[in-house]
């Protein structure tokens, strides 16, 4: 494992991707977010993606520098195609836009379709909640069929991420945010780089016994080449048995079939869907009652008696605030064959040698 400075990683990827085609302010931008993934602890959604992103833009499944398109609005709801521009790209306009009607009008509904691979969700609801809103996310991943139902051992959902954020004065909002999944494709990929090893049952085989190893999804692959999961013969098992496995269905019912991307189907090229409702807790409650009472429970529920001794009960969103302080201080942790995987990537694309090595100390 290989640590690396925030910053300095932030650069190399944007450097990265502006070899690659994309303007500065694009290349910017993924190296921001998917940074975040790694500060945050979701290093199945930062830089080990950059290979992937870089083949989905070769294969022209992603294109460089889109605008959002707005299909069809009224003054709360607007239905946005996101051309299959990158996420970290249109994720940011698409928000932008529920917001902004959600002020207005104190609660608004995006539904988004076509867009690039939009990351970790959670950035999404910290947006919103920066802004003083709450904010609920259903999305799916159309293309990406590789997680199977409670019961069944074959491919039927995606990895079908919801999350919920509820702000805080002046303090760090509360964010869930996570896969409908055992485990985030990414973590199987990160795992299958040598990073942490998967819970002992995040896989199933079609033989309907649960496992964890990386090649039960993607088949046979080479130390730092790509991984495909199309050429595995297993699936990442649903989360929470039948209650997660029934969520991810409505993840992909209203992230996938009510935005326009379909719910999930084999065959597909890669495709976010996002439905987001936006509600100011301002014009829900005129009497400021929220801010208080969000406090009061929060603090009420940390303050259970821990189930393990010296343990602590945590609210979604502490892990990662906690993960990223550390990382902060101290660089992103990466396994060697993530970083031989970006280097190669890096050098592919044409940047300038000393460019890497300066990341690099
Ligand atoms: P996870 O299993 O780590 O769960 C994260 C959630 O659980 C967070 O809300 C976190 O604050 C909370 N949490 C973790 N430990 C906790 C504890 N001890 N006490 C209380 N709360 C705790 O996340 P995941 O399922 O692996 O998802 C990882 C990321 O992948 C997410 O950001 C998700 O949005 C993203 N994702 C994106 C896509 C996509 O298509 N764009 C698909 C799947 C997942």
């Amino acid at each position: 494992m290989i640590r690396i400075k925030a910053q300095a990683l932030e650069e190399l990827v944007r450097d990265i991707f502006v070899k690659a085609g994309c303007s500065e302010a694009e290349g910017k931008r993924i190296g921001k977010y998917l940074v975040i993934a790694n500060l945050t602890g979701h290093d199945s959604h930062g830089v080990q993606r950059v290979p992937r992103y870089l083949q989905w833009k070769a294969d022209g499944d992603f294109v460089a520098d889109r605008t959002v398109k707005v299909v069809s609005e009224t003054p709360v709801i607007a239905v946005l195609d996101g051309q299959y521009g990158f996420g970290q790209t249109i994720g940011p306009q698409a928000v932008e836009i529920g917001i902004k009607k959600c002020k207005e009008m104190g609660l608004s509904c995006v539904a988004l379709r076509n867009v690039g691979h939009i990351g970790r969700i959670g950035d999404w609801s910290e947006m919103a909640a920066a802004e003083g809103l709450v904010s609920v996310h259903f999305v799916n991943a159309a293309g990406s069929v590789l997680v199977a139902p409670y019961g069944g051992t074959e491919r039927r959902f995606s990895t079908a991420p919801y999350s919920v954020g509820v702000p805080r004065p002046g303090q760090r909002p509360v964010i869930l945010d996570f896969a409908t999944s055992v485990v985030a494709e990414g973590k199987v990929l990160n795992a299958s780089f040598g990073g942490k090893a998967l819970p002992g049952d995040a896989l199933i085989g079609p033989d309907g016994k649960a496992g964890n190893d990386p090649h039960m999804l993607y088949g046979d692959y080479t130390p730092t080449g790509p991984r495909n999961h199309s050429k595995g013969t297993g699936a990442i098992r649903a989360f929470g048995d039948h209650k997660g496995s029934g969520l991810a269905m409505m993840c992909e019912l209203l992230g996938g079939s009510l935005t326009g991307t379909g719910a999930t189907e084999h065959g597909r090229k890669f495709s976010n869907g996002m439905l987001s409702f936006y509600v100011d807790p301002a014009k829900l409650d005129t009497t400021g009652f929220f801010p208080t009472d969000v406090q009061r429970y929060v603090d009420f529920v940390k303050s259970a008696n821990p189930s393990t001794p010296g343990g602590e009960v945590l609210i979604p969103g502490e892990p990662e605030e906690r993960t990223k302080a550390e990382r902060l201080a101290n660089g992103v942790p990466l396994p060697e064959d993530t970083w031989g995987a970006i280097v190669e990537a890096a050098r592919k694309v044409g940047v300038d040698e000393r460019r890497i090595q300066l990341a690099a100390q």
